[in-house]
């Protein structure tokens, strides 16, 4: 029998564990649209306890929690500030512009980050030909930016900069999680800095869907508005919920696991010929530059997965591996191996 794939693709491939299916199963519901799924209702208070705000609204995606945030805090034509390789801009289909109607200003920095003095020079000084500089954005761990970590000190920086210029602050904290299970700080100890602050169920915690977005209460309300507008009220979402809620318990600490197996398949890989590793190995992301002789990245990944493991090209010659739940330490050992195939000789063309 051939060898199950290997899916790097993402942490999103994940599917529910028998637990997690028991628990989702057993959920209480009511409907949540009408204000009364107990299990809505008992996520959004633990959300907001963990992440140490008044309040919080669950949605959908991490696209609908990003994009009620930006509305919630801004009027159309106002401005954004966020790093030119942002979720928000990159893969979120230019719903600032089509929701929100707001102008985008983009800073660049090493993998995804940025600092205080960037904030200076990106706001615009108050006069009626400028648009209205709102609010700064910073995604923690940084996707494109190979997962990488934000420094809390730098987050401090960036927020009381941003204060000075009294800017709103929100956070992409779809991978919050694992920035906490790599530095050992709580959620609310990022979550403080912020206005609001997105995470997500779906990604490292293996839940079928949701995230949330929290903050005080004013904000919140102006989510859950917004969420209603953009389609994302959910009636006996309880069941989405009850995965959450057992994810939150059960899958937070494993995920210097998935670090772990990250840091193992980035050494295995990392000497290949035509291989480089071009941002340091944080998290549970992977991303590798190829040479030329190999081909582009989608016609490796195309010889990967005939070999039985699947990777997303996100550069004509760079490709991304996500670790998560359904892959086990055997699993990346298989494929470093089938990697070593795919690229260990020069290829002839
Ligand atoms: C995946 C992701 C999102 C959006 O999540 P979806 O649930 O796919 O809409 C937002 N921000 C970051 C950093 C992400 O990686």
């Amino acid at each position: 029998m051939p060898e199950p794939l290997i899916d790097l693709r993402s942490d999103t491939v994940t599917r529910p564990t028998p637990a997690m299916r028991k628990a989702m199963a057993e959920a209480e519901v009511g409907d949540d649209v009408l204000g009364d799924d107990p299990t809505v209702i008992r996520l959004q208070e633990r959300i907001a306890e963990i992440m140490g705000k008044p309040a919080a609204c669950f949605v959908p995606s991490g696209t609908m929690a990003n994009q009620t945030a930006i509305r919630a805090h801004t009027e159309p034509g106002d401005e954004v500030i966020c790093h030119v390789d942002s979720h928000i801009i990159n893969y979120e289909t230019g719903a600032p512009a089509a929701l929100s109607g707001v102008m985008i200003r983009t800073m660049t920095g090493d993998r995804g980050l940025f600092d205080a003095d960037q904030i200076d020079a990106m706001v615009r000084p108050d006069s009626a030909h400028f648009p209205h500089s709102k609010l700064v954005i910073v995604e923690n761990t940084q996707n494109r930016g190979g997962g990488a970590v934000w420094p809390l000190d730098q987050i401090l920086r960036v927020a009381g900069r941003s204060r000075q210029h009294n800017l709103k602050l929100h956070l992409d904290g779809a991978r919050l999680w694992n920035a906490c299970a790599k530095t050992g700080h709580k959620p609310a100890d990022y979550a403080r800095h912020f206005d609001t602050i997105s995470c997500c169920f779906s990604k490292g915690l293996g839940t079928p869907a949701g995230s949330a977005v929290s903050g005080d209460a004013a904000i919140i309300a102006r989510v859950h508005r917004f969420r209603k507008m953009f389609g994302g009220a959910m009636r006996q979402a309880g069941i989405l919920a009850a995965a959450a809620l057992y994810a939150l318990d059960h899958h937070r600490d494993r995920l210097v696991e998935d670090h772990a197996n990250a840091a193992r398949l980035a050494d295995g890989i990392a000497d290949l010929p035509g291989v480089t590793i071009p941002m340091p190995v944080e998290t549970n992301m992977v991303f590798i530059d190829l040479d030329r002789r190999h081909g582009t990245a989608a016609e490796v990944c195309a010889r990967l997965r005939g070999l039985g493991v699947l990777a997303l090209p996100t550069a004509p010659q760079r490709i991304r591996f996500v670790v998560h739940l359904d892959v086990s330490r055997a699993m990346i050992e298989r494929a470093i191996e089938a990697i070593g195939r795919a690229l260990g000789a020069p290829v002839t063309v």
